[in-house]
């Protein structure tokens, strides 16, 4: 559990990575207690589509509001989760937050698609789709409305076993996304066969692209592949109105990041969808 510093040559001891340290332990106890406590809680951060201008979904990314230590970020806590069973009852948490709030938009006016974050035990959890589908059937959500993100890596853990999941969750007619694509370790041969919609190419490429060619070049070419394969690009991460002009003119599909609109909580959402100008006025669905 040491990292060895490049710059000093010093190994660090590193709390987060050892499984027994007393901070990780004392984490694993209290994030039991947060799913419990209402600690939790869901910002969303919205996706717009780069052509039609105009807001397409929200991303749903989880926080934890901690009594003492204040904001948790996800990547410090998702970990401990996945590490333990706990990621299922979060996951199952966050899945029907989602969907509730997803209703909530839909009676305003606004009929957008939620999209939930799994981690890579959820895609080994066979009982996952079975339990979508119920969470879709309790609230009348229709089943375009949901998206779910997965990772590269999070397939790779045992790629028939996931992929029969995500083939049982495709079936029920939900969308279904790659996250940081690019960042992974996975084949375009698992690619071609999954039954995936859309590709989100990870902020680590987008956000220097005007300025490092390289990245423009990776950047491109990802677009190609994923029109040329019959899918969607999202890009992550945009945070200047130059990189949306430069990406539109790219043919990216859609687009999510700070200069577009920071994962906000339900509250600052309702003046966002209501100021912005990538909101139409209600209106009546859109996806007839
Ligand atoms: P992700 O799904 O790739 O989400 C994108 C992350 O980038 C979010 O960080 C978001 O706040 C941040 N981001 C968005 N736009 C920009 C931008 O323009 N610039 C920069 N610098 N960052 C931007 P966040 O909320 O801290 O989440 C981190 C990761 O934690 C997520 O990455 C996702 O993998 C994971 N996560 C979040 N919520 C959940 C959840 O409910 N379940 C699971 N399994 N994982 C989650
Ligand atoms: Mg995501
Ligand atoms: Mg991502
Ligand atoms: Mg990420």
């Amino acid at each position: 559990y040491c990292a060895k510093s490049e710059m000093t040559g010093v190994a660090l001891y590193d709390g987060e990575k050892d499984p027994h340290s007393p901070q990780r332990l004392s984490l694993i106890n209290e994030l039991g207690r947060a799913i419990r406590d209402d600690q939790l809680c869901l910002h969303f951060q919205p996706k717009i589509e780069l052509h039609g201008q105009r807001c397409y979904g929200l991303e749903a990314l989880l926080r934890w509001q901690h009594p003492t230590l204040g904001m948790i970020s996800p990547a410090d806590f998702i970990p401990i989760a996945e590490a333990t069973n706990l990621i299922h009852p979060l996951t199952h948490w966050v899945l029907k937050q989602s969907i509730a709030t997803c209703c909530e938009w839909h009676s305003a006016g606004f009929p957008l698609s939620v999209a939930v974050n799994l981690s890579a035990r959820n895609l080994m959890d066979d009982t996952l789709p079975r339990q979508v589908e119920l969470l879709l059937e309790e609230f009348g959500l229709p089943h375009w409305a949901l998206e779910l993100e997965i990772t590269e890596s999070s397939i790779m853990t045992d790629p028939r076993r996931a992929m029969t999941n995500l083939e049982r969750l495709h079936a029920l007619g939900i969308c279904l996304s790659i996250d940081d694509f690019g960042t992974g370790y996975s084949s375009l041969a698992y690619l071609k066969r999954l039954p995936v919609q859309t590709l989100k190419i990870d902020f680590s490429f987008v956000r220097q692209m005007l300025d490092d060619e390289q990245d423009e070049i990776i950047v491109k070419s990802t677009i190609h592949l994923a029109h040329n394969l019959g899918l969607n690009v999202v890009a992550e991460g945009v945070e200047s109105e130059a990189l949306l002009r430069r990406l539109q003119a790219l043919d990216c599909d859609l687009a999510q990041g700070y200069h577009i609109g920071r994962p906000m909580p339900q509250a600052a959402l309702e003046t966002w969808l209501t100021d912005s100008r990538w909101v139409e006025r209600p209106c009546a669905a859109r996806h007839s």
